[in-house]
């Protein structure tokens, strides 16, 4: 592990794969120490991780459920001992089945807000007492908010909590210069998007943002960097919409 060139330490969960693989890569290039977190996908994320540290980013991967409170301490505990305090926090974690709300079970309906929401009110409690002041927060919310298509109730939702922390979170940290955003993305191309649709499907999304493309996660981890970065130090408590018009 190469310990020479990071200061700054950002922690990702939901790491592994899609939107918070690209956003780990991008804040690696950016200067930043990495903690990729993951629930379940470890080769995919020791190889992200060999990945950053061959490009000389110091880098771990931390395994975590972010809906179990206990492992999210350990969490923020395995990556101060090994990376130092956490300086960014992307709350990109998250998990999508689209159906309609009178056939959604207990179980879908408890999964989907233990992760989405209990998974990102967990990490930012902790962070309320673990990040260095002058720091970044990010959560993850999604276009489909806006757009009100049938089988994205319980979706929805989550994402509507995540919001309202959000805003409101901004505003506790006040005094600590931290700014607290979030992010909504339209269809990217990952397996939470891509599984389960057929290639019309895939197509009829494609077409709905006037730039007329599904986005890719390197859009996303852009607009992160953005966030995270010197130039978005005015912005806090906002919900920036990345979609390519679509909403
Ligand atoms: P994805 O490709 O399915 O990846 C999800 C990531 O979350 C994986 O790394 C997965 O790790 C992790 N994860 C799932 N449950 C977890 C848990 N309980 N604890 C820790 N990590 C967990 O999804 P994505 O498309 O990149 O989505 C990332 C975020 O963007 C989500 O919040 C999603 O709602 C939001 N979003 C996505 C889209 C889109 O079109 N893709 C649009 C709008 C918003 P494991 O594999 O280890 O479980």
């Amino acid at each position: 592990m190469n310990t020479s060139k990071n200061t700054q330490v950002a922690l990702v969960t939901g790491a592994s794969r899609g939107i918070g693989a690209a956003i780990a890569q991008r804040l690696a290039a950016d200067g930043f120490a990495i903690a990729v977190n993951y629930a379940s996908s470890s080769q995919e994320a020791e190889a992200l991780v060999a990945q950053l540290q061959a490009l000389g980013t110091k880098a771990i991967a931390v395994k975590a459920d972010v809906a179990n409170v206990a492992e999210v301490r350990a969490m923020f505990e395995i990556t101060e001992q090994q990376l130092g305090k956490v300086d960014v926090l992307i709350n990109n974690a998250g998990v999508l089945k689209t159906v309609p709300l009178a056939n959604t079970s207990d179980a879908l309906y408890d999964q989907t807000f233990d992760i989405n929401v209990r998974g990102t009110f967990n990490t930012l409690r902790e962070a309320a007492a673990r990040l260095n002041d002058g720091g970044r927060i990010v959560n993850f919310s999604s276009t489909t908010l806006a757009l009100n298509m049938p089988g994205y109730a319980i979706y929805n939702a989550t994402k509507a909590a995540v919001e309202a922390f959000t805003h409101v979170f901004a505003k506790e940290l006040r005094g600590r210069n931290i700014t607290v955003n979030a992010v909504a993305p339209g269809p990217i191309a990952t397996s939470l998007f891509l599984d389960g649709k057929t290639e019309e499907q895939i197509q009829t999304f494609a077409k709905m943002p006037p730039l007329q493309r599904l986005g890719q996660p390197d859009d996303i981890a852009a607009v992160v960097s953005f966030l995270v970065g010197a130039d978005a130090g005015w912005v806090n408590g906002q919900i920036l919409r990345a979609n390519g018009g679509l909403a």
